[in-house]
């Protein structure tokens, strides 16, 4: 049970709530395991976004959330990049944050903030009242060592990176096509590109590439976390009827598709896809949003489809494939769908979240990136580890019904597919291992909560 004096570490995710869930897990295991309190610090978002990220810190015991009020963006233009507002949110959120941070550095034992990677500007706050700031990278090895390369690859690299002959070479990572490098560095005169290469050049980051710096931050490698088989995860009336008609499909039949929170397709996209789907003649659950001509991440800041989504697809799609296929307007409870005996593989936008979550439950991929650094992961799922098929575009920029069909067949049929389903299924013993009761990501997260405890005993020696 928590008191005033249980050392409490304060969270602030960045926008979107596939920054906030692997945080929430990253809670859960502090609060249950370590017997730390959590509150976390949200910029305000709409109401809808607002209720579901409120609905899963609730459902952790001893953590709670304040909502921070929301920031004025009358001054940019409307086809602002989302990279810049997340980073601008959080700039200009710094003065309610400290204002949240003042409060609760008088009222408990806070012992650090720990931020994502939009939020490094509030080190400053942090150090301000000497709480100890930390970054939370929910994402690949790959995205991490590009971030800390960035800075020096803006210096050698005179061209956009998309026109370069040569592959890049990130240290560590297979080479891989500038074109295929996450979005916010595809226009270097933009502003989400020199944002992103700011937060590369600032505080830990900066610190962590000079070897030479005896206090280098130490990092801890505490992943995959999932809201995979998490006893507290919300389900709500419409959630329960997309598992309950999995329930009625055979074991391991049905194509889970999903473009993760805040994922849109074109109309003649989705289209596609929905022909696509009906081609292959496979099971499917499609969590469905309307879609948006203009930028693929539309609904990044509102998980809600603005329009009734079905209302976009081809005519008499939905009767075409009643039984077989069943459609979920703009959210699904994706753990618990990948983690039905019924589902047997996942088309997914590569949001690092969606990736983790297929492979602790071993599920095979198709890679269908859309924004930010989904590129990038497509590439190490089908070119470095070998457990996703990626269909190709056409010269439209449009991934085409029978290709869409193909992948889908290959996927649940296939002999390809097989091979995908058994390399899958060794990640998915790994990924057990590390998060085992002797595993790594366990001893990580224990040695970082044992480094917080102790500055909690050095705050209130009585905690000792
Ligand atoms: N998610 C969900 N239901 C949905 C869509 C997404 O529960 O209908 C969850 C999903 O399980 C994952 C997160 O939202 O934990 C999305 O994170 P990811 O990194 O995959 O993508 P992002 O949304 O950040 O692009």
């Amino acid at each position: 049970m928590a008191t005033a004096r249980t050392p409490r570490i304060m969270i602030l995710p960045s926008p979107g709530m596939g920054h906030l869930i692997p945080l929430a897990e990253f809670s859960k295991r502090l609060v249950h395991r370590h017997n730390f309190s959590v509150t976390f610090v949200i910029p305000a978002g709409d109401s809808y976004s607002q209720a579901l990220q409120k609905s899963t810190i609730d459902s952790i015991p001893s953590c709670d959330c304040v909502f921070l009020p929301p920031v004025d963006f009358s001054d940019l233009p409307g086809d602002t990049r989302a990279e810049t507002l997340i980073s601008l949110t959080m700039l200009r959120s710094l003065s309610s944050l400290r204002d949240v941070l003042k409060s609760l550095v008088s009222k408990t034992k806070l012992v650090a903030l720990v931020v994502d990677l939009f939020g490094t500007d509030a080190f400053d706050v942090a150090k301000e009242f000497d709480v100890s700031p930390y970054i939370f990278f929910p994402t690949t090895a790959m995205t991490l060592s590009l971030f800390l390369h960035l800075p020096k690859l803006d210096q050698m690299v005179s061209c956009e990176y998309r026109d370069l002959r040569e592959p890049v070479r990130i240290p560590g990572c297979i080479p891989i096509q500038g074109k295929e490098l996450l979005d916010p560095v595809q226009d270097r005169e933009n502003d989400a590109y020199k944002l992103i290469l700011n937060h590369t050049k600032s505080g830990a980051i900066k610190a962590l590439l000079d070897q030479t710096e005896p206090d280098n931050p130490p990092v801890y490698l505490v992943g995959p976390l999932t809201n995979v088989g998490s006893t507290s995860s919300h389900v709500d009336g419409s959630e329960l009827d997309c598992l309950k008609w999995l329930d009625d499909q055979p074991h391991g039949s049905v194509l889970y598709v999903s473009f993760g929170s805040g994922g849109t397709l074109s109309s003649n996209q989705l289209t596609e896809l929905a022909m696509g789907l009906e081609m292959s003649e496979q099971r499917f659950l499609w969590v469905i949003r309307s879609p948006n001509d203009m930028v693929a991440n539309a609904n990044f800041f509102s998980v809600q489809s603005q329009k009734e989504p079905c209302a976009f697809l081809p005519k008499g799609f939905l009767d075409r494939t009643k039984g077989r296929g069943l459609v979920v307007p703009s959210w699904a409870p994706q753990a618990q769908v990948l983690s039905h005996g019924s589902t047997g593989g996942f088309l997914t936008h590569c949001g690092w979240n969606s990736i983790l979550e297929s492979v602790v439950t071993g599920l095979p991929l198709i890679a269908w990136p859309l924004y930010a650094e989904q590129k990038m992961n497509a590439t190490m799922l089908t070119e470095d580890i070998g457990v996703a098929l990626r269909p190709r575009r056409n010269e439209n920029g449009l991934i085409p019904r029978d290709e869409i069909a193909r992948a889908v067949q290959v996927l649940m049929e296939a002999e390809q597919g097989k091979d995908i389903r058994r390399k899958i299924k060794h990640l998915k013993e790994a990924a057990a291992n590390t998060l085992s009761e002797n595993g790594c990501s366990t001893k990580a997260l224990s040695d970082v909560a044992t480094k917080w405890r102790n500055q909690a005993t050095q705050l209130d020696p009585l905690l000792s």
